[in-house]
């Protein structure tokens, strides 16, 4: 047994259970013994094996990032900010995510890796694993203890979680069949079911072994691709057999104009009303996104009913501002949706993975889409990334700084540049210092960023080969173009690129 002690630390950001709120402490010490938080308030009077000076530094609790795809996206990083479909609802998923990675993951691990030629299901390793470390490592040194890790299964896949020292959901995802659009303007749906199907009994045998894992560091989520890519009976099946399991579910859904319109076409019922009627929406159910609802306004459907459909099912959103608001598309509005009785936890989807900045954006978007400052504040993206991502994950014991709690902490240096003059910490480093002046993370009492170093990353390394396999992926993008294009001419740079300026003359 080991005791830890932060002590007098200038402001603690802890939780009050009662209120179900954070509320800011002063001159409070933070105690954990091994993994597990003793201590939060004024006055600890017991040991301990280290002691760490709290002066000048802001302590809280780990941030809990429910939707992510590490392994995938931070290969999109130069390509995909600005390259979205005007013609398909200003969606980056039809026609160029799909360029860079896997496209089909209706399959096994094995039969991916059986298909090394097929650019179309084949993942290369290196890339992937690059991806997923750059991702931790951003991930990491802005604060996240916990991550959803949702992605194709992939071989050693919890040796290299375990190995980054956070806590990880794995959430293995599965579908029966993928999209692919033939001109730019169209989105078209392939089916394999029984692909689907080999899938998912392979996500449920990793589940089960996640959950006879004995570390305690992971755990799992059952995690069907998307709603127009998943047949119903494939849904309901693993809703049951999460519901077997006590495990939460997750699923894309509302993401896009064009997946609106798809369900719509195929059942007359808007995304939100079709999972009600097939018995998904459920206190364990997430929906990433649930942006387009019927009252969107890029909608305009007559009726207005899916927000207390969510609301009223107890199912969460994972909410990733970010990634959308770069194609101008905006959740209307994270204010509403509280005050709708709807649970929301962030996520950041793609990149970069910094959630502190994912914090902001969802801030800054719930006023502009509210038009009212007062609809989205510092404390409710603050709630929503911490205690509002873990009641998601079906947890009470992580995202909050309590006795008997996990010991997931973060130290701010409150001496930043960027968080002068110091008044009011936690919108300092959301609208001011973001990520910056984290110096120390723990993930169940364990350093595993020290001094603004990440210690479980090389990230140089994870750089490197990033960078390698972004152009190794580039390769092959021309074999999944509808329009056979070459990766500079789907995704063009920013400027353009000349050889030599005209010529002037200052002395003319
Ligand atoms: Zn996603």
């Amino acid at each position: 047994m080991s005791t830890t002690w932060i002590r007098k630390a200038d402001w603690v950001v802890a939780y009050d259970a009662a209120a179900d709120r954070h509320v800011y402490l002063r001159d409070a010490d933070v105690v954990f013994r091994d993994g597990t938080l003793i201590h939060v308030g004024r006055g600890y009077a017991g040991a301990a094996d280290t002691i760490v000076d709290g002066t000048d530094r802001l302590i809280l609790p780990g941030f809990v990032n429910i939707h992510a795809h590490p392994t995938s996206e931070p290969l999109l990083r130069g390509l995909t900010e600005e390259h979205k479909s005007r013609k398909l609802g200003m969606s980056t998923l039809y026609e160029y995510t799909v360029l860079v990675g896997r496209s089909n993951y209706t399959t096994t691990l094995a039969e991916s890796q059986a298909a090394r030629d097929n650019p179309q299901i084949y993942q290369d390793d290196g890339a992937r694993s690059a991806a997923f470390r750059m991702a931790a490592w951003e991930m990491l040194k802005s604060g996240v203890t916990t991550l959803v890790d949702y992605s194709p299964n992939r071989a050693n896949w919890i040796d290299e979680v375990l190995g980054t020292g956070m806590r990880v959901c794995l959430a293995p995802s599965f579908r029966s069949g993928y999209w692919y659009t033939p001109n730019g303007h169209e989105v078209l749906y392939e089916f394999d079911e029984a692909a689907g199907r080999r899938a998912f009994d392979e996500a449920v045998r990793l589940l089960d072994t996640v959950a006879a894992h004995p570390s305690d560091r992971i755990f799992g989520m059952m995690a069907p691709g998307q709603i127009d890519t998943c047949k119903p009976d494939l849904l309901q099946d693993a809703r049951d057999a999460a519901l077997e399991r006590g495990l939460p579910m997750t699923l894309h859904a509302a993401q896009s104009v064009v997946e609106f319109r798809e369900m719509v076409r195929r059942h007359g019922k808007t995304p939100i009303e079709w999972l009600e009627s097939i018995g998904l929406l459920a206190p364990n159910f997430i929906i990433g996104h649930a942006i387009f609802i019927d009252e969107h306004s890029w909608i305009e459907w007559p009726e207005k009913r899916d927000l207390a459909r969510i609301a009223e099912s107890g199912s969460h959103v994972a909410h990733c501002p970010h990634n959308f608001v770069r194609g101008g598309v905006v959740l209307q509005h994270f204010g509403k949706y509280r005050r709708a009785g709807v649970n929301i936890g962030l996520g950041t989807d793609s990149y970069p993975h910094n959630f502190v900045d994912e914090m902001r954006w969802a801030a800054v978007m719930g006023k502009v889409a509210a038009r009212d400052v007062g609809a989205t504040k510092v404390e409710d993206v603050f709630y929503a990334g911490t205690v509002g991502g873990a009641k998601a994950l079906q947890r009470d014991d992580i995202g909050r700084l309590a006795p008997g709690c996990r010991a997931d902490i973060v130290v701010v240096d409150c001496r930043h540049p960027m968080m002068q003059p110091l008044r009011d910490p936690l919108r300092s480093l959301i609208f001011s210092a973001l990520e910056r002046p984290i110096t120390d993370v723990y993930v169940d009492g364990h350093l595993v960023v020290q001094g603004g170093e990440v210690l479980t990353v090389d990230v140089s390394k994870a750089g490197e080969e990033l960078t390698a396999g972004q152009q190794r992926a580039l390769l092959r993008v021309p074999d999944k173009d509808w329009a056979k294009r070459t990766a500079d001419q789907a995704f063009p740079l920013a400027l353009d690129t000349v050889d030599s300026l005209p010529a002037t003359d200052l002395h003319q």
